[in-house]
């Protein structure tokens, strides 16, 4: 049985050509699917009775089983989804004035393995289908529509940001197909500025992106050196500053009335104080010696929601305050970000999906060390204060 979230429209036709239907088939199954959140073929009304039958017999629209479900105070809804095998992984609703903005996780667990993240911490188990990252949409657009009652037409999910757990272009091969689908007209029809991928930086599927379907990026740097990077994000090692911001500054080429959102994790007496700030500023802004041109972004400074193993902490508000003036005043614009669902742990970094069977986190930490650049040994000692089996 092949589920049918798993295709975006082409793929649908191809799959829809195979079943020796016609192509436009594809575009009203897609709709019954994506629109309408219908999953049982025989009501779809419009669809011969003939092809329905072949639906049934040879597919299904599988959504992903709900663990759990809470609501914060706040309105923020988060989901845990039963992946199987003995993982789960976490999606986010997070309702504001005039949108509604849907945060998506790619992978269970992460390989990259940030220090101040809890899905990093939690090892890598594996990637997401398409299929799996399309339902997290699929369940929380069609089931939100049905809670507050929503006039026919009326969406609930206007935004969605890839900034659950995992690191969607290690990803890549599944998030493209998911990406289509909620770009597509007759799908969820989300303007690609409305569709976020944020990334710690693999450089070489941030072109690839911007080639095949140029969303809104968002890049996580938290750190204006590479010392400093190379220990919170160990991608840094393979990927570092300079090549990063390059790749920022060609996927512009592509999109050049955007601008790329930088993300900043702020870690109190880390990555927190003045001097990062203008180190920073100097990184962002044209630098006519070095024959680099500015970089055209926004900075979004995040403060650090701590989780227990992480010895990391926030940085006060003054300091964050601080921070943000300094890169104001270089003419940078600067948010900070509001952290919501507290009650419900729903926040940026804090999803760790309740994995069902604990002793496969240390499994999964081995294969995060192998999937992750191996640093040169030198380095290992001196930046790398801290492995994951030391954080443990
Ligand atoms: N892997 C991608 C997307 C998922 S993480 C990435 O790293 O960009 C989404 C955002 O949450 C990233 O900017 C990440 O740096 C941030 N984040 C992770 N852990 C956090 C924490 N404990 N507190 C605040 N932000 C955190
Ligand atoms: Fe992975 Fe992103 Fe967490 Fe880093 S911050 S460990 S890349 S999910």
């Amino acid at each position: 049985m092949v589920n049918l979230l798993q295709f975006d429209r082409d793929g649908l036709a191809a799959w829809c050509e195979q079943q020796g239907e016609k192509p436009f088939r594809a575009t009203q199954l897609f709709r019954w699917m994506h629109q309408r959140g219908v999953a049982d073929f025989g009501a779809m009304s419009d669809l011969a009775a003939t092809f329905r039958d072949k639906l049934r017999a040879a597919a299904v629209i599988a959504p992903l089983p709900v663990a759990s479900e809470q609501v914060a105070s706040d309105g923020t809804v988060k989901w845990l989804f039963d992946v199987g095998g003995g993982d789960a992984v976490e999606t986010v609703f997070i309702p504001e004035p005039g949108r509604g903005t849907l945060c998506i996780s790619s992978q269970a667990g992460c390989a990259v393995n940030c220090r101040f993240c809890a899905t990093g911490h939690q090892g890598f188990s594996r990637n997401l289908s398409s299929a799996e990252i399309v339902a997290q949409l699929w369940h929380a657009e069609f089931a939100l529509r049905r809670r507050l009652s929503l006039a026919p037409g009326e969406r609930a999910v206007t935004n969605v940001v890839m900034m659950g757990m995992g690191e969607p272009l290690q990803n890549y091969a599944a998030l493209l197909p998911a990406l289509r689908t909620m770009l597509d007209d007759h799908g969820y029809g989300l303007s690609r500025r409305r569709v976020t991928v944020s990334t710690s930086g693999v450089v070489p599927m941030i072109d690839r992106l911007r080639d095949d379907c140029p969303v809104a990026l968002a890049v996580s740097l938290h750190a204006p050196d590479d010392a400093l990077r190379d220990d919170l994000v160990p991608l840094n090692r393979k990927y570092p500053i300079a090549e990063l911001l390059a790749a920022c500054r060609r996927y512009l080429e592509r999109a050049p009335r955007d601008f790329v959102t930088l993300e900043y994790c702020m870690l109190d007496g880390v990555n927190d104080s003045a001097g990062h700030a203008a180190a920073l500023l100097a990184l962002v802004s044209n630098d006519g010696a070095a024959g680099r041109p500015g970089l055209a972004c926004k900075i979004n400074l995040i403060p650090f929601n701590p989780f227990p193993q992480s010895e990391l902490k926030r940085s006060p508000p003054a300091r964050v305050a601080e921070f943000a003036a300094v890169l104001q005043a270089g003419g940078i614009v600067t948010t900070v970000r509001r952290t919501r669902g507290d009650d419900i742990a729903a926040a940026c970094g804090q999803l760790a999906g309740e994995v069902q069977d604990r002793t496969q986190v240390a499994a999964r930490r081995e294969r995060a060390m192998a999937i992750v650049v191996a640093p040169p040994a030198s380095r290992r000692r001196g930046a790398l204060g801290t492995q994951p089996g030391q954080r443990a």
